[in-house]
C-alpha cells in the first residue's frame, strides 16, 4: 500500500471543516497512519513549495499557509497517491469538478482548503519534511479484509 501526506490548510482549519473533510477519507477506506497539529515555518514552505518560489503569488502563499496552524496527516491505502488526490480535485476550486473536495468546498486558486502529494516520489519525500519517523504508524486495521480483497491488501 502506499502512503500520501495531506495538509488541512488554514482555510479548513479556520472555516471548521476538518471534521467533514475527514469523513470523506474515513469512509473512503484510507487509513490514518499520522496525524498532528502545527505552524508552518516559511523556510518549510518554501522547501514545500519550491517549484512555486519564483512566481509573483509566492508571498501571498506563505501568508496564507502561515495564517493559522495547520493539520498535517498520512494516509495509507492502495494506489492512496491517486485516489486522495482524485477526491481533491483540480487547483482552482472554481474548476474543481463538484463532489471533489475542493469542487465542495473552494471557490479559489489559492483557498483551496487541503494539500496532497502528487507523485509516490513528492509523498515520501513530503512525509518525510512533516513528520519524524516514530510519528507514523504504519497500520492495518482489524476491518481491513472488508475494504479489500485479499489480494489487493498485498498490494
Ligand atoms: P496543487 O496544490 O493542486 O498540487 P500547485 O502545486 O500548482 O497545485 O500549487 C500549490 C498551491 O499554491 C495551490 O494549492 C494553491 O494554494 C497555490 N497556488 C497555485 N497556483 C496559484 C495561483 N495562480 N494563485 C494563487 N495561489 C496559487
Amino acid at each position: 500500500m502506499e502512503q500520501t501526506l495531506i495538509i488541512f490548510k488554514p482555510s479548513a482549519i479556520e472555516r471548521s471543516l476538518v471534521g467533514r473533510i475527514l469523513s470523506r477519507f474515513e469512509q473512503k477506506g484510507l487509513i490514518i497512519t499520522g496525524m498532528k497539529m502545527m505552524k508552518l515555518s516559511e523556510e518549510i514552505l518554501r522547501r514545500h513549495y519550491a517549484h512555486l518560489v519564483d512566481k509573483p503569488f509566492f508571498p501571498s502563499i506563505i501568508a496564507s499557509m502561515t495564517a493559522s496552524p495547520v493539520i498535517v496527516m498520512c494516509l495509507k491505502g492502495v494506489d492512496a497517491i491517486n485516489v486522495v488526490r482524485s477526491m481533491t480535485g483540480s487547483t482552482n476550486g472554481r474548476n474543481a469538478a463538484p463532489g471533489t473536495i475542493r469542487g465542495d468546498f473552494s471557490m479559489s486558486g489559492q483557498e483551496n482548503i487541503i494539500h496532497a502529494s502528487s507523485s509516490q516520489a513528492d509523498a515520501e519525500i513530503e512525509i518525510k519534511r512533516f513528520f519524524l519517523d516514530d510519528e507514523i504508524f504504519d497500520r492495518l486495521p482489524y476491518s481491513t479484509p472488508f475494504y479489500y480483497e485479499d489480494a489487493e491488501i498485498q498490494l
